[in-house]
Order: structure tokens, then sequence, then C-alpha cells
């Protein structure tokens, strides 16, 4: 006997975007050292923490060195007064009521959106969009409901193109599908769903008895009317949608770590013999048994962003990264190029001009401009053509980076 591995681990492709990215960089630092290098791939927040944030962080760290009110183990699921908070700030204020033991607290959007996958048969039909945010494509390879990667797509997997020709909006799928990951406001593209785009996905789940995985990570750059902020604002999604939001991106916690996920009790999926079985208390059952829960100060400095000052200083750092987004869209649009998301997203999806692909323009900034981009064809085959921008960087930074990409002869 020997130990045998997880042969599904073999099919992953490696994480060539980012690398690749970094090695070209480098090599241009190594040739150009004088050169000042503008990132505007940054996928993360670069302010710190609010002050209310910090405030009542600290304040529970020194609750935790007192014995009156230490707290050892608490709820896997998450204290109440943060889902509590959750369920007021996030979701009453659309129209929506959950229960507490609906609102699952955890440390992360990306563990979440990668573990929810095995409470689910290994043998769903998974549907992602592409480009996609390949968390969800992995963790699935991972799993084994995947066969091998082919001009990168893995087989068995449905993919839903996303490009300008569609306006972002991905097709329902052709072949009958179990499991649709949908991410909006979308990374990479930074385009949005309105409420009757993504109707059409919950219909879809309706009649097929499918389920929607709703990653809203990117909630809080919202900046239109009619684009929904919980999946749960469109009537019926109970009966057919998780939901994930993390406080990652809207409340710089992605060095603090603090995530949530919804289930309704209303989800349901089916056993092998087609009986109905709640979909809530399996996820519960995966969280108590893998998971221990999120330490007792970042809950309460999670709990901290609802408050009024807190709600107040957040809304400042989004609107400066939304202002960067702005300078973004409108400097590429005058150029004569064509731009995509950055108006309720901070990601902004560039077209490469002359039927460029991705890594010549991704080279051109670099060289031209000394500005670093994300390659779009790095997140699946409909990216080709394209590069991700941000909004992470300061001001200065972003103006600067678009005033020498104005310079260029594009
Ligand atoms: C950043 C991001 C998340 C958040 O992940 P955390 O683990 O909560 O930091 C989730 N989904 C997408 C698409 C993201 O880009």
């Amino acid at each position: 006997m020997v130990v045998k591995i997880n042969e599904n681990y073999l099919k992953l492709k490696s994480s060539y975007l980012f690398v690749e990215v970094a090695r070209r960089e480098s090599e241009f630092v190594k040739n150009n050292p004088e050169a000042d290098v503008i990132k505007m791939g940054i996928g993360d927040v670069t302010k710190p923490l609010v002050p209310a944030v910090i405030e009542a962080f600290k304040d529970a760290v020194d609750e935790m060195g007192n014995a009156e009110t230490f707290m050892g183990y608490g709820p896997e699921q998450g204290y109440d007064f943060l889902a509590e908070a959750i369920i007021k700030n996030d979701y009453e204020k659309y129209g929506i009521s959950l229960e507490t033991s609906e609102v699952f607290i955890s440390d992360g959007a990306k563990c979440d959106t990668g573990n929810i996958q095995e409470i689910f048969g290994i043998d769903n039909k998974i549907a992602v969009t592409d480009p996609v945010y390949t968390v969800y494509v992995d963790t699935n390879v991972m799993a084994g409901r995947t066969g091998e990667m082919e001009d990168g797509m893995y087989d068995g997997l449905t993919y839903l193109k996303c490009n300008a020709e569609n306006g972002f909006v991905p097709a329902l799928p052709e072949e009958d599908v179990d499991i649709i990951y949908l991410c909006y406001p979308n990374n990479p593209t930074g385009t949005t769903l309105n409420k009757d785009q993504l109707k059409v996905f919950i219909d879809y789940a309706k009649e097929n008895k499918a389920i929607i995985l709703f990653d809203a990570a990117y909630e809080a750059f919202i900046n239109e009317d009619n684009v929904p902020h919980s999946i749960y604002e469109i009537e019926g999604a109970k009966e057919v949608a998780i939901e994930f939001k993390s406080f990652s991106k809207t409340a710089g916690f992605t060095g603090t770590r603090c995530a949530y996920t919804v289930v309704p009790k209303e989800l349901i999926g089916y056993d092998s013999e087609g009986n109905e079985v709640e979909i809530n208390p399996l996820w519960n059952r995966r969280q108590t048994t893998k998971f221990n829960g999120v330490s007792y100060p970042v809950q309460r400095a999670a709990e901290a962003t609802y408050s009024e000052e807190g709600k107040k200083q957040i809304k400042e750092i989004v609107d400066y990264y939304m202002a960067n987004a702005k300078v973004i869209r409108e400097s590429l649009t005058d150029l004569g190029l064509e731009v995509y998301g950055g108006v309720s997203s901070p990601y902004i999806w560039v077209k490469a001009p002359n039927n460029m692909d991705s890594w010549a323009f991704f080279d051109l900034l670099l060289n031209e401009a000394n500005v670093i981009g994300t390659p779009g064809s790095g997140f699946g085959p409909s990216g080709e053509g394209y590069l991700r921008l941000t909004a992470f960087n300061t001001l200065e930074n972003t103006k600067e980076a678009m005033d020498r990409i104005s310079k260029l002869d594009i």
C-alpha cells in the first residue's frame, strides 16, 4: 500500500497570471531602474481600517484581557450582535427580512465560495461565467467535478461567455446545469446585472431546480439604482440562491478577515430519491464541524462598520476609490478606448486597441507608460483582448498613470 493523493489537484493549472505579471514587472524594473512604475493591477484595498472600526477592535481586545469580559469559543456561525447588525443594515434597508440563523459569519468570502460546493453532490453540473474569479472553478476541480483543462477551460464545466458582444450579460446555459456561480458587481470585468437581468437567472433556477451561488463582495461600490444590492431583492430568490458578502473590499478587512454567507431556510436541494432537503442545516453542519468562528474582536470590528461614524468613514473611502475609477474610465474613454465597468465597481475592463491581445497591451502599457494592469486572458478565454485596471491606487498615481497613457500613440 502507498499513500494516494487526490489526483484532481494534478488537473489544476498553476496560477500563471500573477506570477507572470510579477516576472515581467521585475524584469522591466531591472532594465529600467529609474522608472517610476505605477501599479494599476492591485486587487487589494490600500486604505487602512477606519477609526470607528479600530476603536471597537481595540476595545474588544481589552475585553479579552479581562476575566469578567473574556470570550472563549464563540458560536461557529458568529455572534448574534453581528448577524443582527448585518440583517438590519444590509437587508432590512432593502425590504429583505432574514433570521440570524440564516446568516453565517466567516473569515472570508473566498473560503465560503470555495467551501460551499462540499454540501452539494459530486455529479452536479456547474456553470461559471467566463471570465471568472478562479476560486469557483478551482474548488470544483479539486472536488472532482471536472476533467482536464483544454484551451483554458475545464472539461465538464459550463462557461457562460461575457464580452462586449453580449454587453457582459451572460446568456442562460444551453445545457441543463444545477449550480450557477454569479459575481456581481463582477470581478474582473467591473460590470453589473440589473434586476431584470438577474431575474432571468432566478427564473431559470426555479424552472430547473437549480441553485445560484451569488458573490456580492463588491456590493458597497454599487452606484446605479437598478442594480440590486442583494440577490434577495428579486422576488423568489430565497428559494434558489445563496449569497456571499465580505467586509474585505467594503471596509478594508482583507487582512483582518470577516465575511458572511446567507443560506435562507426556503432554499432546498434534492436527495438521490428526489426528496426535498433543506440546505441551511447542511451548511450549518459543515461550518460547526470544520470551522470555529471568527475571533471576537474581529466580529466587534465588523459590527462597528455599521455604526453611524463607521458608515460615514467607510463611505468616504469607497467614494475615494470610485473617484479613481471615474478618472480611469473617463480618461480612457476620451482616448477612444472601449472601457467597461468602473461605475459600480473598482474594476475597469479595457479593450485592447487595434486587436492587440491582452499580453501585448500589458507590455505596451508597462514599457511605454510604466503602468501595470492585469491581462484579461488570465481570467478565462473570453478575457482575451482585455486588460483589468483597478481603482485601489492613490488619486495622484491614478491621474499620473492616465496622463502617461494619454501620451501614447494608441
Ligand atoms: C476579494 C473578493 C472576495 C472577498 O474575499 P475575502 O475572502 O472575503 O477577502 C470574494 N469574491 C471576489 C470575487 C473577490 O474579488
